[in-house]
């Protein structure tokens, strides 16, 4: 018997839950029909619901034993929900998925396929479409996801969705790594593994409204920028070194020009003025970096991670 942990992030979500319910009910069926010899346990994660969300969850959990749930004190928010129900879980094989559909649960059986017979780790979905989605909000999702692929390390996808299955390794894989400021999307391309892409179109919220607001999202792209990128600590020092350079250049020849009666005394200040800022913006883009380096430490992020070994 295998078992598969489904991880359920709510945040007051009473008008969803029982849409979600519903259809998962259809979905599991049909997989129990093609694989009946996998376990199927639902968790639940309330982050900190002031609706009906966590009566409606324990009136599932009630009347099916495939439900479990957690529920937080408070919103600590969808990063620190995955987290809870990643760590709860006991599957094999372990999916996170949103409550309000915009993850279609038909996908649940290839994405199973993928990492149960396949030999993949993890097997991911991707939007290739933003439709229903604000213009803006499109315009500059889709920056962000250029920029931290350019800035960071390890590889962050456009479009990418919190929706995956992952094998009990790489979700252990996932837990090891401590990060406070969790950057889910991020931390899944720092643990390695073999993944599975599968893409899907947009599809919107069956009710209820997104928790993300404009700015939430501006906040979030921030923290998935500092918790896996040192580039903006890099440019400071590069522009702190680069304009001292320039601006000593600078104080030399106005020097010059002043022992040569063609200019006079202000541009020598200005010149004076502007190289001590520079060096300012160095020092601290030097600072800076060991600043990232203690950060990095501070982490506790493992060294490696081993897939396989005798
Ligand atoms: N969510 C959560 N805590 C929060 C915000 C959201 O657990 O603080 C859950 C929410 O209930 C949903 C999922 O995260 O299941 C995605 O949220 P939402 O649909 O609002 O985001 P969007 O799909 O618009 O990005
Ligand atoms: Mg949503």
């Amino acid at each position: 018997m295998k078992l598969l942990s489904i991880v359920i992030p709510c945040f007051n979500e009473e008008e969803v839950i029982p849409f979600y319910y519903d259809e998962m009910t259809k979905t599991l069926k049909d997989f129990k029909e093609k694989y009946p010899d996998v376990e199927i346990e639902m968790i639940y994660v309330d982050d900190g619901s002031r609706d009906r969300t966590l009566s409606l969850i324990k009136s599932y959990a009630e009347k099916d034993e495939r439900v479990r749930y957690v529920s937080f004190s408070r919103n600590f928010g969808k990063e620190a929900a995955l987290y809870a129900g990643f760590e709860n879980s006991k599957g094999d094989y372990v999916v996170c998925m949103d409550v309000d559909l915009q993850d279609p649960p038909a996908l649940l059986i290839e994405m199973y396929e993928a990492v149960a017979i396949e030999g993949y780790d993890s097997a991911a979905t991707r939007r290739v479409t933003r439709k229903g989605e604000p213009p803006i909000r499109s315009f500059f999702a889709r920056r962000f996801y250029r920029l931290m692929d350019k800035i960071c390390t390890t590889e962050v996808v456009d479009g990418a969705r919190d929706y995956r299955i992952m094998t009990r390794q790489m979700t252990d894989a996932v837990l090891s790594m401590g990060d406070y400021n969790r950057f889910t999307k991020g931390i899944y391309g720092w643990v390695g593994f073999k993944t599975k892409w599968l893409e899907f179109e947009n599809i919107e919220r069956v009710a209820g409204e997104t928790k993300w607001s404009f700015w939430n999202l501006l906040i979030y792209a921030i923290e998935g920028i500092i918790a896996f990128s040192t580039v903006p600590l890099e440019i400071i020092v590069w522009i702190g070194g680069v304009l001292s350079f320039l601006s000593a250049v600078f104080c030399i020849v106005a020097l010059v020009l002043l022992q040569m009666n063609v200019w006079d005394m202000m541009p020598v200040i200005i010149g004076v003025i502007a190289f001590f800022g520079s060096v300012n913006i160095f020092a601290v883009g030097i600072a800076s970096q060991y600043l990232s380096k203690a950060y990095l430490e501070t982490k506790n992020r493992p060294l490696y991670i081993a897939k396989e070994k005798t």
